[in-house]
């Protein structure tokens, strides 16, 4: 009886697992379509200065609209599709589609005379280990036009310790080209910190998880307290990723950390709700 059983939820087992590889098959053969359909989208959220609460960059963010185009299809969100792009390969195209469209966007919005904002652009591990990854950007700077100072890339630290010798010499590389490099989810990957003094990096990205339970956990508030002080004394500002409360915003304000990113400020948005936040910054230029 029991040997049937058994057998039972190995069956299940098996049943859901070639349902979850169904699925990964047709979005992966969907998703090869999905460049040349034009069915990747970009949108932008807001980081802001935490002394002044105006717009200080906005994180480019990556969004599939899988069977459409221009508002049709479903929107899908990038934990769904990247690790399929980062192990088919397809994210060196895909990733070099985002650095440019982001570039080209800004481009078009300074042209209609919008603040000029930097965008902060994620990298991710098997793009950044891609031998073409700063030819490329190059390409892409002169093509477009855009002031290096305007785009910052984010990386994780995993992506960074991936990459061996190689890794200083690539970030050297696009720093030269006056481009700013940050750390993306800190203090969730390698738990090395002796990478900060060794790469060229500006900012820390303080992962959503010691955000979340901010207000409750005395835990979170020693470890962003410690972050923030490894920081200062490396001369690294701080972005804290995630913030949903007016709570944890003080908190964050309170240790010093210089910029926040979170719904409590907004969403990631399309374009062209993007556009409205710059121009009630020129706005704000004006009135101040
Ligand atoms: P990330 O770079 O850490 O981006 C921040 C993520 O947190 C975004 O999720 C954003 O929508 C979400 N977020 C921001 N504020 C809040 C908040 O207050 N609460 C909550 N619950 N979430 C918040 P998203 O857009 O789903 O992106 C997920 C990840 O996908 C990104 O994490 C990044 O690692 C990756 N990604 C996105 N776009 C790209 C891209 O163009 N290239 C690469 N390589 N990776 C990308
Ligand atoms: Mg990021
Ligand atoms: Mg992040
Ligand atoms: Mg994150």
């Amino acid at each position: 009886h029991a040997k049937g059983a058994g057998r039972n939820n190995y069956q299940f087992f098996d049943q859901r697992m070639n349902q979850a590889a169904a699925r990964r098959f047709a979005l992966e053969s969907s998703l090869r379509g999905a460049l040349a359909n034009e069915e990747f989208e970009l949108h932008y959220q807001p980081i802001i200065d935490t002394a002044t609460r105006r717009l200080h960059a906005l994180e480019v963010l990556l969004r599939w609209r899988r069977g459409g185009r221009d508002g049709g299809g479903v929107l899908v969100g990038p934990d769904e599709f990247i690790p399929i792009l980062e192990e088919n390969g397809m994210i060196v195209a895909v990733g070099e589609w985002v650095i440019r469209s982001a570039c080209e966007q800004s481009m078009a919005w300074q042209a209609l005379g919008l603040a000029a904002v930097p965008l902060a652009i994620n990298l991710s591990a098997r793009q950044f280990m891609h031998d073409g990854l700063v030819a490329s950007i190059r390409r892409i700077v002169g093509a477009t036009g855009i002031d290096p100072s305007l785009v910052e890339f984010e990386l994780t630290e995993t992506a960074l310790m991936q990459h061996g010798g190689r890794t200083l010499d690539i970030l050297r590389q696009i720093n030269g080209m006056g481009m700013r490099l940050s750390i993306d989810d800190f203090g969730t990957g390698y738990s090395s910190l002796a990478y900060l003094k060794r790469f060229p990096v500006r900012k820390i990205k303080i992962d959503r998880a010691f955000v979340r339970e901010l207000e409750a956990s005395s835990e979170d508030r020693a470890i962003v307290a410690a972050v923030m002080a490894l920081a200062n004394s490396l001369q690294l500002s701080v972005v804290a990723e995630g913030v949903e409360t007016e709570g944890q915003y003080e908190l964050l304000r309170g240790h010093g950390c210089q910029f926040a990113q979170g719904y409590l400020f907004a969403r990631p948005l399309p374009a062209a709700e993007a556009a409205r936040l710059l121009v009630s910054s020129v706005l704000d230029a004006i009135d101040g």
